[in-house]
């Protein structure tokens, strides 16, 4: 046993992670953060330049008030430090599909996204065929029968800025913060967790698991029973010149047939970069982090340009300037895992990928240290119990 006691320890240091760090230590917790590498890098969940952010949360209701105040704290970071975290492109949803779509398990989710903002009073506009054509001349290719979703408030963030950003003021805020450590085993005590790794054990009265696509591995049952994770790609395909994909342009989700890899979602070009990303997802096979293959191939770059931008998207060239892969780590019904462990009340777990976690991120990093911090959070987060699994299908 170690004499290095603390309150809160952090394990991983990714989105979520670092979110909760930062926001332990500003509430002057003594906190440390574990990573088994140096945050923010390109092994997790986390990187690839971009994320999408929208109030609108067509994968249901109980996200909307956790992107709402995610986006105040992207911009109360921006303001603290001088950051550039969240770009305000506006967001356009389309469906442009013969048959019935799905997005992160949601069907017709353009409709319920549509239908969310109305609710929600969340300023947006709704299109149809023709006038997504006439503001968007990229999307030209779409369907008669397309429909749209534009929300002039939404756009991307910048995961590997958010990340930095937050662990340098937990930093300033008196966090420890310990980088190149892999933690191999929690031992759980009635007032104390002992976390072990490679070179010594750390205790701490409470323990937050944000491990990503190492959750499973490291808690064990029943999250490895629970969390499946899926190898995704992303291509920064190169523009044509002059682009009718300009800078000025909104991030897109494009579902065009019905199933949930019958879609594809991208950004602007970045400034200075003539390439465009874009992403479609992968549900039907699952890896582990051991096994995940990283490099993709040229077969695969072939394959996404003629199933998700050939005869969808107009203005991007075949060549795919850059790669990436990335993970989702995925619950069975798609939404997020924020509850404390079944038999080890001490450790909270978090897992909140499945796809569509980065949003989100900084709220939820906020509400685990109010939990810790004053007993509750101000944000519901019961939604994402693990007991909607025992107890069947779940609704959020
Ligand atoms: C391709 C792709 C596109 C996405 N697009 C969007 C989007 O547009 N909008 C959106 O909202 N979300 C999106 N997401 C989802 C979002 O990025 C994730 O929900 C989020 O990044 C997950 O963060 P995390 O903290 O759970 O995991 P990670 O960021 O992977 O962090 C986990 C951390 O734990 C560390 N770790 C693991 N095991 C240990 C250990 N044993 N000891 C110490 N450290 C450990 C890792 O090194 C890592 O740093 C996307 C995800 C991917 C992969």
């Amino acid at each position: 046993m170690s004499d290095l006691n603390y309150d809160v320890a952090v394990i991983g240091l990714g989105a979520m992670g670092a979110a909760t760090l930062y926001q332990l230590a500003k509430r002057g917790v003594k906190v440390v953060g574990i990573d088994r590498f140096t945050p923010p890098h390109d092994q997790g969940s986390s990187h690839g330049d971009t994320r999408i952010t929208r109030q609108a949360v067509g994968e249901g209701d109980a996200y909307a008030p956790l992107v709402r105040r995610a986006q105040q704290i992207w911009r109360e970071l921006e303001a603290e430090t001088g950051a550039e975290l969240f770009e305000q492109c506006g967001v356009l949803v389309m469906t442009s599909s013969e048959t019935a779509t799905s997005h992160h398990g949601t069907a017709d989710f353009t409709e319920r996204t549509l239908s969310q903002a109305r609710r929600y009073g969340i300023d947006h506009e709704a299109l149809n065929a023709e006038q997504i054509r006439a503001r968007f001349p990229q999307f030209a290719p779409v369907l008669d029968s397309a429909t749209g979703y534009f929300e002039a408030g939404g756009g991307y963030v910048r995961p590997e800025r958010c990340i930095a950003t937050q662990l340098q003021l937990a930093h300033q805020h008196g966090a420890e913060v310990l980088t190149g450590v892999t933690v191999t085993g929690l031992d759980a005590h009635a007032d104390y967790v002992d976390i072990q790794n490679s070179g010594t054990t750390l205790r701490a009265k409470r323990v937050i698991v944000s491990a990503g696509m190492w959750n499973a591995e490291l808690l064990g049952a029943p999250f490895d029973r629970l969390l499946r994770v899926c190898r995704q790609k992303l291509y920064w395909f190169e523009l044509a010149q002059p682009s009718i994909f300009p800078e000025k342009s909104p991030t897109f989700i494009l579902a065009h047939g019905p199933t949930d890899e019958d879609l594809c979602y991208g950004f602007p070009p970045l400034p200075g970069e003539n390439c465009m990303k874009i992403a479609t997802e992968h549900y039907s096979s699952a890896t582990t982090p051991q096994a995940l293959e990283r490099e993709v191939s040229a077969e695969e770059c072939a394959e996404m340009f003629r199933t998700q931008l050939v005869g969808k998207i107009a203005g991007v060239l075949p060549r795919a300037v850059k790669t990436a892969v990335c993970t989702y780590t995925v619950t069975p019904d798609f939404h997020f895992i924020i509850d404390q462990h079944p038999t080890r009340p001490n450790i909270t777990v978090v897992s909140a990928c499945s796809g569509h976690g980065f949003k989100h991120s900084a709220a939820i990093g906020e509400a685990l240290a109010q939990q810790v911090v004053d007993g509750h959070s101000e944000l519901d987060l019961s939604a994402f119990s693990l007991e909607r699994f025992a107890a069947g299908e779940a609704t959020v």
